[in-house]
Parts: C-alpha cells; sequence; structure tokens
C-alpha cells in the first residue's frame, strides 16, 4: 500500500537530517513541505520565541515540526508537553523529535486535548504553564482555553499564542481573547504555511 504523507516526511527527515541536530531537522521538513508535498507544520515564517519558558505546552503535534522548532530554543531543565489525539501522527512525531535529539525536554503525550488538560496537575505535576501553544482543530481552541482557565493552568503573563487564525480562521476564539479582560492581545500577520495566503498567528497573554 501506498505510503502516508507524514512517513514520507520521516523519511525525508531520515535521509538529509543529521541525527541530533535540530534545525537540520527543521530545515529537512521545511524543504520537504516547500519542494515535495505541502503539510499543516507551522512552517519557517512564523517566529516562535517567547522567551525562555520553563513550560510550555502544546496541542496539536502532528509529525513534531513545531515541537522540534519551540524545544530547541528552550532553557536547560525546560519541559515541552505536546498533545496529539492520532496515534499514527504521534509514532511520526516520536522518531522526528529523537532525530533531533530532543526527546529529553519533549514529553509527547498521545490523547485529546479535552481529556488531557484536566490532568495535567495531577499526572505531570504541573502548576501552571508560561506558554501554550494552540494549533489542533479549530474548534478546540475557545473550549480548550476556557478548560485551561478553569483548571488553574494559567498565571498571570502565561501567553497563549494560536496559529492560522486567519487562515482557516478561529473567529470564536479571537472574538474572546481581544474582547475579554483576562487577557491581552495581539495580532502577528504572517502567511499560511508554504503559501502566500494571508495568516496570523494571535499572541494573547493572560492577566490573571
Ligand atoms: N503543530 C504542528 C506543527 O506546526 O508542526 C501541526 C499541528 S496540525 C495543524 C494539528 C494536529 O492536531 C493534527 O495532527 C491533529 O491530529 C491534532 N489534533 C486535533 N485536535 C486535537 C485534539 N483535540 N487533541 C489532540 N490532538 C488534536
Ligand atoms: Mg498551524
Amino acid at each position: 500500500t501506498r505510503s502516508t504523507r507524514p512517513q514520507r516526511l520521516l523519511k525525508a527527515v531520515q535521509k538529509n537530517a543529521t541525527r541530533g541536530d535540530p534545525q537540520s531537522v527543521i530545515s529537512a521538513i521545511d524543504h520537504f513541505c516547500r519542494h515535495s508535498e505541502w503539510a499543516m507544520n507551522i512552517g519557517d515564517e512564523k517566529v516562535v520565541n517567547e522567551l525562555n519558558p520553563e513550560k510550555v505546552l502544546e496541542l496539536g503535534t502532528y509529525c513534531g515540526y513545531s515541537t522540534v522548532r519551540i524545544a530547541r530554543l528552550l532553557p536547560p531543565g525546560a519541559r515541552l508537553i505536546t498533545l496529539e489525539f492520532n496515534g499514527d501522527y504521534a509514532a511520526i512525531a516520536r522518531q522526528v523529535i529523537a532525530w533531533a535529539g530532543l526527546e529529553d525536554k519533549v514529553q509527547l503525550v498521545e490523547g485529546a486535548s479535552e481529556d488531557w488538560i484536566p490532568r495535567m496537575k495531577e499526572h505531570f505535576g504541573i502548576e501552571t504553564f508560561d506558554l501554550v501553544f494552540l494549533d489542533h482543530w479549530k474548534d478546540r481552541y475557545l473550549p480548550d482555553t476556557k478548560l485551561m482557565e478553569d483548571c488553574g493552568l494559567l498565571r498571570k503573563g502565561t501567553v497563549l499564542l494560536a496559529d492560522n487564525v486567519i487562515c482557516p480562521g478561529v473567529p470564536d476564539y479571537l472574538q474572546y481573547v481581544r474582547n475579554s479582560l483576562s487577557y491581552k492581545s495581539c495580532y502577528f500577520k504572517s502567511h499560511l504555511e508554504y503559501t502566500k495566503a494571508e495568516d496570523g498567528l494571535e499572541k494573547s497573554v493572560f492577566l490573571g
């Protein structure tokens, strides 16, 4: 049977990237997505560089591209938990993350965000997150944000970074973070990964 796109992406990493070199893994994936097949990674245009977060949550791992981009910049001792409910994608991502040599910094958790967010405290000993990257299915951005609030996972200063707020778009989420007094929110214009279509990130700081 024909291989899947994530399997072909992993092959490109294994063929073209150096083990233990996150930048080469990122470059190999970018090259594959630009020249072979588009894939829903955050891409090489949007920059994710919140200063020195210690505890990071990523919603939506896919093949682990953004996981590698974020984890490689983390200070020693910092931890990134990434959630993915598709077992096939999670299996690929695990290998991509290991290829980049980042398995010590990254905990990939298989399952749905709505099931795992309420278990972060008891299961992973997380008090609050410093940075949350939202990049899973777009109808979950708003309910999962409210769930994180209810579970006490956000502190004053926690940064929510939401991808693809224009394309495909998350109008209910934007309406919420832009109008709520609990957030200071701003938009960073960019483009949909590997295309010229307008898209952007919304950065929302929780004010407590
Ligand atoms: N962050 C990745 C990157 O930039 O490289 C891309 C993530 S992709 C756009 C979205 C992923 O979220 C898919 O792999 C999908 O299976 C996963 N997903 C969607 N809804 C989810 C949920 N509620 N819980 C866990 N994973 C979810
Ligand atoms: Mg995205």
